[in-house]
């Protein structure tokens, strides 16, 4: 049966597949061995993409509406028709009457990758939304910002660190997301196996909880909170230590002060964590030969995400375990630009303009996908005609 390789387009950790292909069908997936990355590993999900593929409800090909009803048509149709309704639209309205919505896959292949920002360029339009505003904004602003490039974001050096602490993610149930990682649960079992520890912050006993050497029970919401009296303590017990780091660094004497009231006994109430856990969780961290903080969905998606994700970074740069083996690295992509080299540059910002109806601010040239429907719905100038996702 003729086999094909391929990546699996439906999370991060973008699996290597062996396809078994028959005719037009994919009728089998499993792990590809000789992937450099994921070594043969495929979750459920994976898996089931024959299934995927045979589903009767999946398109097959381009709908176009004709007399009220979305009917099959050929690519050139569907080519054609785009063209015929989208130019009359810009040329009428300006090219922000096209609205484009990327979603998570696009992240997941090459294509996906390579080929949006070619179309966002060719449209002109400013009405960008992604799935970033639903899960991970906070932590593109709080890179932007500590490090001058929203996609600098530090990821968790799973297979050499000795400690790491979990904060508002499930890796066992989702493979985690910004830590390109296959088989993300082996790699935290065999985290325990060599002798480190695994601390999660969670509201809820997740499975990935459950696997801890420690889960802290915390209040929804209350994760910057926590943090930031992990800060403190690391400064009243006089525990950082920023190693080489120290030489890049700026401002540690301002988040000494900014934290100065975070005490772990003023937070503890609100936290739902006594304060000597409190205590405990940060000198475990700074006494780590290695260490990495690891924030997710549950610290992103609160009232103080992006403070929140901040403080996940400083607490890896206190205990000098930003951009070292073991700690927090910084991956490469394979499609963008390396993050800028330090030096005077245009730095990070955000706000430079505000969506038409609520006024929110755009970060990465993106609207939040909160404001998507009142920008279709709101009559006026600058409305959205056209959706491309
Ligand atoms: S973890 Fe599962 S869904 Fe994610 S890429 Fe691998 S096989 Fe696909």
């Amino acid at each position: 049966m003729p086999t094909a390789l391929r990546i699996c387009p439906l999370c991060e950790a973008t699996c290597g597949l062996t396809l078994t292909i028959e005719g037009s069908r994919v009728t089998g997936a499993r792990g590809d061995r000789e992937d450099v990355f994921s070594q043969g590993f495929i979750c459920p999900k994976g898996a089931a993409l024959p299934e995927v593929d045979a589903d009767p409800d999946r398109l097959r090909g381009p709908l176009v509406r004709k007399d009220g009803r979305l009917q099959e048509a050929t690519w050139e149709e569907a080519f054609d028709t785009i063209a015929a309704r989208i130019r009359p639209l810009i040329e009428e309205y300006g090219p922000d009457a096209v609205g484009i919505v990327l979603g998570n896959p696009n992240v997941h292949t090459m294509a996906g990758a390579l080929y949006p920002p070619l179309l966002i360029g060719a449209l002109r339009t400013r009405n960008l939304f992604t799935a970033s505003t639903i899960d991970q904004m906070p932590k593109h602003v709080s890179s932007g910002l500590l490090f001058g490039d929203p996609f600098a974001i530090p990821v968790p050096d799973l297979d050499r660190t000795d400690h790491l602490l979990i904060l508002g993610a499930n890796p066992l149930d989702s493979n985690g997301s910004l830590c390109t990682a296959p088989d993300f649960p082996g790699r935290l079992k065999a985290l325990r196996r060599r002798g480190g520890t695994l601390t999660v912050v969670d509201p809820r006993r997740t499975r990935t909880a459950r696997l801890a050497d420690r889960h802290v029970a915390i209040r929804p919401g209350a994760d910057a909170l926590l943090l930031a009296a992990l800060v403190h303590t690391l400064f009243e017990e006089d525990l950082t230590d920023l190693g080489p780091l120290a030489a890049q660094v700026e401002g540690v004497e301002e988040v000494r002060e900014a934290v100065r009231d975070f005490r772990p006994e003023a937070v503890a109430e609100a936290c739902d964590v006594d304060a000597d856990t409190i205590r405990v969780l940060a000198r475990e961290l700074a006494a780590a030969p290695t260490a990495a903080v690891y924030g997710r969905m549950g610290s992103s998606t609160v009232a103080h995400g992006t403070l929140g994700n901040w403080l996940v970074d400083v607490l890896n740069i206190l205990t000098g375990n930003l951009d070292r083996a073991g700690g927090a690295l910084f991956p490469l992509s394979a499609t963008a630009p390396a993050p800028r080299p330090a030096g005077p540059g245009r730095g990070f910002a955000l706000g430079r303009r505000h969506s038409r109806v609520s006024h929110h601010p755009e970060v990465k040239g993106e609207l939040p996908m909160v404001a998507l429907a009142e920008e279709i719905e709101t009559p006026g100038e600058g409305r959205i005609r056209a959706l491309v996702t």
